[in-house]
Parts: structure tokens; sequence; C-alpha cells
């Protein structure tokens, strides 16, 4: 046991650590070490006495040899950091040092020939060689640029072989994980193919760009003029190239083959760039433009906007990034205020989904406005770029989509991830059903979790080949080359996605496809093939459609979404002398219950240049202040406000007298359980209130500030800074990330408005 102070430090994990090779990558190892308390003493191996001099003034090690085998001697663990080239020799040299039981770990950009040169050096060592590389680095090298913290929060990458003692691995995962690194374990053919990919190839191009301008006879102009792109791109070649001369020569097979796709590549791109083939440049660009965030998403099964927020890394560490860095914000609302303006909101999820799908199915390009750059919208688009489609944007909800028809979507190069979207997955399972090639569907973890059989069952009635993962979840594969027949389906329960799936399945099939469903649910699919000139016939509860149409390009403005312009409806209308204008807002009847309560408890609310936009009906909502008073909420408004009532309590508890709500029990299973969290949360600001099983009563009146947490919940959140406009001192509201996954730019847009609003 080691005393440190008044702390107890237990056992370090080695008694003894030998570095071979005491510059950035092994002083920084050597630093760690020492930091961490991770051996009793460290020694360093070098050729230069120099080298050895600074390692101990710099006190990152305690003594050095020139000699190999002397430096080792008596060491549990030996870490050897020269440059690849060297690593047999060096090898060679320190083995008649080596302990017995000796661990043996290195840190080279390369694997697969420093496996071959330890199987050849080590003789029975080798058993307990455990090759390494750390994904870290700077454009610095030597001793001098030792830094203890380097490996902090980086990954590691250990590629033990077959051979390899699985203790001796264990031991050596412990250390780097003692100095704070993430450990990832692969095969060393492997991590030199995926290095030569993700940094070989990278240092190759800089290399080779900034040599080829450089050589020009205006090279010194160009060089002046050379702007930020030029820089960024260009910054890793100032990277040490007696490494990268080595890293290239000992990584030889796997570079040039990733050099050989770079070159069909760049083949592609001047092919496009001679014949002036816009189709095809846009395409190769906008893949590229999200592809990064789409792949991190991807392989972290993670969201896109965690994805969006990885910020890039140069040198050794290109396959590094930060999403284990996002943050939670925290609004924190003052008191009073007014909300003034004319106040566009972001655009309907739903139909967000749907104009992607049909823009890319249309025959033409159409235009979009308004898109939700939510991240189960950019689900859908991704699927529709790994398809083939060219879609440009989305850029302030602008989305340009090159429409491909019924029949010239691709077969995709992998499974389309839909991350956390079940509208996405459910939809494409319709639409795919009928195309000629396979596809697979792959979600999230909780995406993973939800059924998808409700969907294949009617599409495999109609001819379709689907399969599902156990229990009847995500993956969804789908067989191509069928040939699906219309039907007729009554849907066993009400849902707008199944709905959605087997008419979009019907576009292909022969003759009618109809679907006849229980209860009224959102109908923006029907609505919107009408919209692309595609005939749906509807009687009452059934909707049909002949396969075999087209489907015609055109303009489409996605109407604002009704549940976000609902946070705007109650705050304008509880702030005294309050005035805004909501234009171009969705007010399909399924979805407008809030207008109606909130014209019961007697708010201003005008309906003003109501119009149709691609199949649905749209109005611009003119909000004055009013005095609220509290009602009872009729049952038969409940399931056209369900998700706007996080607001409308906000509204009651401004409202004279009491608002009373029953027969709303699915919302204690929405994204949280929102009576019981927007109970508490009205119990913090001193707002009296009664809950039930299905629903709650509110007294309205003054209320004060407090701290609210939103359980994630980004109704509740929005609904509770809205609040802040009659409060009489400051509302925190805890948890509000995923606020942007409905209503990006919320906090900027209400601020705007007159909200005091600051994000934390
Ligand atoms: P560095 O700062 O230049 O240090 C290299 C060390 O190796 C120096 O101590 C040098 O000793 C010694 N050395 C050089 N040639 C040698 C030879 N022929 N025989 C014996 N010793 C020799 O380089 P580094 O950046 O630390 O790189 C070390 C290893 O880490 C390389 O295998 C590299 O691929 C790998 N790596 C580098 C990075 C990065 O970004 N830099 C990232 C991950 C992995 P003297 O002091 O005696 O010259």
């Amino acid at each position: 046991m080691q005393i440190n102070g008044n702390a107890v430090m237990s056992e370090p994990l080695f008694n003894r650590i030998a570095v071979i090779g005491l510059g950035l990558i092994g002083g920084s190892f050597a630093a760690a070490a020492r930091e961490n308390g991770l051996a009793r003493s460290i020694v360093a191996g070098s050729r230069s006495a120099r080298t050895l001099e600074q390692g101990i003034a710099l006190g990152i090690v305690d003594s050095g040899s020139q000699d190999l085998a002397e430096a080792v001697a008596g060491a549990d663990l030996v870490f050897v950091s020269t440059p690849v080239s060297a690593m047999g020799t060096v090898l060679s040299a320190l083995k008649p040092g080596l302990s017995n039981g000796v661990i043996v770990t290195d840190g080279g950009s390369v694997k697969g020939n420093v496996v071959n040169a330890a199987r050849d050096a080590l003789g029975a060592h080798y058993a307990r060689f455990v090759p390494g590389h750390p994904i870290a680095g700077k454009e610095k090298s030597g001793v001098s640029a030792a830094d203890a913290k380097l490996y902090r929060d980086h990954r590691v990458i250990l590629t033990p072989t077959d051979a390899t003692d699985p203790a001796a691995t264990a031991r050596v995962r412990a250390l780097w994980t003692g100095m704070g690194a993430e450990v990832l374990q692969m095969a060393p053919d492997y991590h030199d193919q995926v290095l030569a990919e993700t940094s070989h190839l990278p240092h190759l191009l800089a290399f080779s760009l900034v040599d080829t301008l450089a050589r020009q006879g205006d090279s010194t102009e160009i060089f002046r003029y050379a702007a930020g792109g030029f820089r960024d791109f260009t910054r890793i070649a100032s990277s040490d190239p007696v490494m990268w001369h080595d890293i290239f020569r000992e990584n030889k097979a796997a570079l040039l083959q990733a050099l050989g796709q770079f070159s069909d590549g760049i083949d592609r791109f001047r092919q496009a760039v001679e014949n002036e083939d816009s189709d095809a440049l846009m395409g190769i660009m906008t893949r590229a433009n999200t592809a990064r965030a789409h792949f991190l998403a991807m392989n972290g099964r993670t969201s896109y906007t965690r994805a969006h927020s990885v910020q890039s890394v140069g040198d050794d560490t290109t396959m590094t990034d930060n999403t284990h860095a996002t943050t939670n914000p925290t609004f924190v609302v003052a008191p009073g205020g007014q909300l003034q303006g004319r106040l566009r909101v972001p655009g309907d999820k739903s139909m967000s989904h749907r104009s992607i799908m049909l823009g890319s199915l249309a025959e033409g390009v159409t235009q979009v406005e308004g898109f939700l750059e939510g991240e189960d919208a950019l689900a859908t688009l991704q699927a529709f770029r790994d398809m083939g489609v060219v879609i440009e944007g989305p850029h302030n909800g602008q989305v340009t989509i090159h429409g491909v028809g019924l029949h010239g979507l691709k077969a995709p190069e992998k499974a389309l991830y839909m991350g956390n979207s079940g509208t996405s997955m459910r939809l494409l399972t319709g639409l795919l059903a009928g195309q000629s090639f396979d596809v697979e569907l792959t979600g999230d973890a909780s995406l993973s979790k939800r059924p998808m059989e409700r969907v294949a069952k009617p599409l495999r009635e109609m001819g379709a080949q689907i399969t599902t993962g156990t229990d009847g979840r995500p993956p969804v594969r789908i067989r191509g080359g069928q040939s699906l027949k219309g039907f007729h389906y009554d849907l066993p329960m009400a849902s707008a996605q199944v709905k959605s799936a087997v008419l979009l399945g019907g576009l292909y099939a022969d003759g009618e496809t109809s679907v006849t469903e229980p209860a009224p649910t959102r109908d923006h699919t029907e609505r919107m093939l009408g919209g692309f000139g595609y005939e749906v016939r509807r009687d009452g509860a059934t909707s049909a459609l002949s396969g075999g149409g087209k489907l015609t390009a055109g303009k489409l403005e996605v109407p604002a979404d009704i549940s976000s312009a609902a946070f705007f409806l109650v705050g304008a209308s509880i702030a005294a002398n309050s005035e805004v204008t909501l234009p171009h807002v969705g007010i399909n009847p399924t979805r407008t219950g809030v207008i109606d309560i909130l014209k019961l408890m007697g708010a201003d609310i005008r309906l003003e240049n109501q119009r149709d936009a691609g199949g649905e009906p749209v109005a611009d909502l003119v909000v004055n202040a009013a005095p609220l008073k509290g009602i009872e909420i009729p049952e038969a408004l409940v399931p056209l406000a369900i998700d706007e009532f996080p607001a409308i309590f906000i509204a009651a508890a401004c409202a004279q007298g009491d608002t009373i709500l029953r027969g709303a029990e699915e919302l204690r299973v929405k994204e949280s359980d929102r009576i019981q969290v927007m109970a508490d949360g009205l119990a913090a600001l001193g707002v009296s209130h009664q809950v039930f099983d299905d629903g709650i009563r509110i007294t309205g009146g003054e209320f004060g500030g407090g701290e609210v947490q939103s359980h994630g919940d980004h109704r509740i959140a929005m609904s509770f800074a809205m609040a802040a406009l009659r409060a009489t001192g400051p509302i925190t509201i805890h948890d509000c990330a995923n606020v942007a996954t409905s209503f990006p730019g919320f906090a900027q847009l209400a601020t705007h408005a007159g909200l005091k609003l600051e994000v934390k």
C-alpha cells in the first residue's frame, strides 16, 4: 500500500515499467503512468544519452540506459515506442534482458508488421506480447513534447493475436484505462485496413496536395491566398515526415488498397466534372456532406444530434470523436415580458418525413420549404440518399429533391439506419416491399425494441417477403422482386403508420389497395399523395388507391407544426400586451384541439388566410393576449390535443378558476408521465392542483418561480419556459437537450419574441 498525504493509494498495477523510445508517445506514456500511480518505478531505454537526461530532468522517468537489455532488466512491463521500422531491431536488442513473465507491448501506428517482427524477435516472450496503438498524437515529437494527459478521453486499439495470453491483454487494457483512455480491440490486419482508410490515406493526400501546389511556378502566390479550407485540409501535412515515411512503408498493402478506392472515387468526380453531370456531382457532394454525422450515429447506434456535435481532430487522431462530451442544457427564464412578432415555427414532423419519401419517388424536382431538421426526419432523408436519390440541403428548412420516379430507387450498399424513428422504419417497410432489390432496416437501441410485425403482416398478405428480428422487432429484412397484389385491410388498431405503410405498398401493387380504420388517425399520407397528384379515394373510414400511377414533383411548403405553435399560442395568450402571428400553421382537423380548447378558455386566436398546402389545410394564426377562464375540457377534444396538454396546463395555471381534464390516461405513457411530471413542476411553482388517474384539476392564480425537472420531455421544458411570462420569480428548467429534436432553435425564436430565456 502506498501512502500519499492523507490519501491511501491502492497497489500500483506494475512494479517497474520500461519505456523504450522516449519520444512523444513513450514520454507521454511514462508521464501518464507516473501521474496516475500505475508503476512503482519507470525506467527508459534510448539510443541517446541526451534524451535520457531530459526524461529524468522532466521527472517522467527515474533512470535510463542506452543499453536496451539493461533498461528492461527487472521490468514487469515493457512499452516500445520507437518508429515502427525499428521495432524488429529494438525487440531483438532488448530480449536478453527480459524477465520471466514480463509483458511487452507497443504503441506503433501499424500492427501487422510489428506483430511479425515481435514473433521473430521475442521467442517464448511472444505469448505475452500485446500489440497496441494509441489514437492520440500531436504535431510535435521528442520527449520534450511529452504530455501526461495525451491519452485521456482518447482511444487505444489493442490487437492481440491468437497467440496472445488473454491475461496479458487484460493487464495492458487496465493500464491504458488507468491513464483515462478508452480501449478497443480488433485483429491486427483489420486495424491496418481501418487506419489506412481513416488516417494514413488522409495524411498521404495532405502531403501530396501541398507538394503538388508547392511545385508550381506561382506557389508563393497560391500560399499567400490560401483560404481556410486549404489550411484546414493540409494542416496534417505538417506532421513528422520521418514517422509518416515509416507508416506508409510499413502499411503498404492496406494503404495501396485504400488509395485504389480513392482513385476510383476521383475518377468518378473527374468524369462528372468533365461531362458537366450535375446530378452526379450533387449526388457525390450531398452524400459526403452528411456522411460523417450519419456514420458516426450509425456506428454508435446513437442519435443524429449527438453525432452532429462531433468535432474534427487531426494527426494520428483522425478516428477520435467527442461524442461523450455532449451537454444537457438548462433553461433559466426570468419572469415577465411579453411576446411580439411574426414567428415561423418549425415544420411538421409527420409531413417532413412524407415530403422526402414522396419527393424521392416523384418525377421531377421537388422543392420543400419548412422541413423540420429534427433527427427523425433526417434519418428518412439519409435513407433515400443511400438509395441513390440526390437531395440538396436541408438549409434553413429548404430541401431540393431530385425525384427518381416510383421505380428509380437503387439498392443501398448497406442496411438503412433509421436512428430512433419508428415512422421512418414503418413507412419505409411498406414503400420498399415492392422494390426490385433486397434491403435491411435497422435502428438504435430504443427503436430495436419496437414492434414491426404490425406492418409486416398486412404487407405479407399483399405478397411481400419480409422478416423481422426476435419477437417481431427490428431489423426488418425485405426481399426484392416480389409482385404485390392489392387487397383490403381492416386495421386492427387505429394507427396512422400502419395505414400509411399499407397504402405506400399499394403504390407498387396490382389493382386496388384499401384500408379501413377503426377510429380516425392522422391522414397526412393520403393528403400528401393527393398533393403529388396521386389519386386516393376516401369514403368514410376507408382510403383506397390503385397501383401503377405516378407522382408528380412540385413545390411543397411543409406546414408549421401546430404542436410547436402551441407554446406561442399559450405564451401570447397569458402575457399581457402580447401579439403574435404564427404563419402557415397546419390546421388538419385531427390536430386542432389545442385551438378549440384555448378558445373555450377565452383566448383570442384568429385563423387568417386559410388555404391548402400540398393537400393540407393551413392558416396564419394571430394571437392576442386575453384573460383566460378555467373550463372543463370536453373529452371529445382530448385525442385532438393530446400532445399539447403540457402547454394547455400552463394556460390553466394562468386562468381564473379551475380547469379540469379527464379521460387523458394516455398522457401517462408519452415521452414522460406527463400528468405527474407537469404536476410536480406546477407544485414547484406553487400552483394549486389535484391529480387524477386520467387527468388533473388546476386552479389558476398567481405563482412564483422555481426549479422544474423536465425529465427529458421536450414539451414539458418548453411549456414551463412560457410559464415564466406570468411567474413572479425566475424558472429554471433542467434536462432540456431533447428540445432540439422537435423544435430546433426554440430558445432563439422565443428570445427573439420577448421571452427572457438563457440557455446554460
Ligand atoms: P518521436 O517523438 O520521434 O519518438 C521516437 C522515439 O524513438 C525517440 O525516443 C527516438 O529516440 C526513438 N528512435 C527513433 N529511431 C530509432 C531507432 N532507429 N532505434 C531506436 N530508437 C529510435 O516519435 P513518436 O511520435 O513518439 O512515435 C513513436 C511511435 O509511436 C511510432 O511507432 C509511431 O508510429 C507511434 N505513434 C505515433 C503517434 C503520433 O501522432 N506521433 C500516434 C500514435 C502512435 P532518440 O531520442 O534516441 O532519437
